[in-house]
């Protein structure tokens, strides 16, 4: 029997109904209840990290979730976090950076209805967890709804179906059907696992909408090391920007180029507008990274060193399949 450590954060998953809408308050012992088929292959230990909605998580509790994994590392098979659903995708994508070369399984999931709740998906999602976190050897993934997604892959695309993450750019890794585990992608984590410790919370993003006015990227030089552009297409930058890119550059701040559109991701090589970029200013881009996954790569990148080639390095290299580029 393999042994599991739960780590509940809160979320949906362990809502109920309060006079002012849903707010987290089970154990996880209590979730653990309500999955008795579980102890048919495995024995589970649980620690409350947090009781919060997913909207207050903050870089702290990613460190702090990565410090109960490395902790406990030795002593358990695999790891099922119970998250809320709105920052999973952030959590797991930090996860991944955090806690590199695992082949643990580290999986987060949740629900989109609270587990109490009579037509709940919470049952199935956390038992799925638990089985997938039993069987087989991965990285930080989230298994939500049959889909077993890579920690850097995910995105919330739906805010009230059940099916409410979709693998962004890459196949699933696996299915879980009737409990069944239908693997696709096997485990390519060589190495033993390696913990990093610090996150720069000094990172921030930009969503380019038509007409913004002159002076947007310069109000940003005071509050960030990291600069992420969400542009259009596979991007560039309006004309009306460049002096103050140039300040940011000259400025010391790591700017990376990202896109809106969800599937297939940048490419500034093909555009003038985003060609002068890498020409001029040596911007990094994310390609086909999720938007969290670039976000929060860039929070460990900075934390790890302030040398722009090694922030550059570690930024490109691809980590739990977060970059096929
Ligand atoms: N607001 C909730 C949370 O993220 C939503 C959910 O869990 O589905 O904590």
């Amino acid at each position: 029997m393999k042994n599991i450590l739960l780590i509940a954060t809160g979320g949906t998953i362990a809502s109920r109904k309060t006079q002012d809408g849903l707010a987290p308050s089970l154990t996880p012992q209590e979730l653990l209840a309500r999955v008795p088929a579980a102890r048919e292959f495995c024995r589970v230990d649980t620690v409350q990290a947090m009781n919060l909605d997913s909207t207050n998580i903050t870089p702290d509790h990613w460190l702090r979730l990565a410090g109960i994994i490395e902790e406990n590392y030795p002593r358990y098979d695999g790891f099922v976090l119970c998250h809320g659903t709105d920052t999973m995708a952030y959590t797991a994508a930090a996860l991944s950076y955090l806690v590199r070369g695992t082949r643990k399984p580290i999986v987060l999931t949740g629900s989109q209805k609270p587990i109490d709740q009579e037509d709940t998906d919470a049952r199935t999602n956390l038992l799925d967890s638990l089985r997938f976190a039993s069987a087989a050897e991965s990285g930080v993934c989230i298994v939500f709804e049959g889909h077993v997604i890579a920690g850097t892959r995910a995105h919330k695309t739906r805010s009230k179906s059940y099916n409410a993450f979709t693998s962004i750019n890459f196949p699933d890794l696996a299915n879980i059907r009737d409990g069944r585990v239908v693997r696709y992608i096997p485990c390519a984590q060589p190495e033993e696992p390696r913990f990093s410790h610090t996150l720069s919370r000094r990172v921030m993003l930009l969503k380019l909408i038509p007409g913004m006015p002159a002076g947007v990227l310069a109000s940003m030089q005071d509050r960030c090391d990291g600069l992420i552009i969400e542009s259009y297409g596979v991007g560039g930058i309006p004309d009306l920007y460049l002096d103050e890119l140039d300040q940011l550059v000259s400025a010391g701040k790591t700017v990376v180029m990202s896109t809106q559109v969800a599937q297939e991701g940048s490419d500034l090589s093909v555009y003038q507008v985003g060609h002068r970029l890498k020409e001029r200013y040596g911007l990094l881009e994310s390609y086909d990274m999720t938007l969290e996954s670039t976000v929060t790569k860039l929070m460990w990148a900075l934390g790890q060193s302030a040398v722009p080639e090694t922030i550059r390095r570690l930024f490109m290299t691809p980590i739990n399949y977060d970059l096929l580029f």
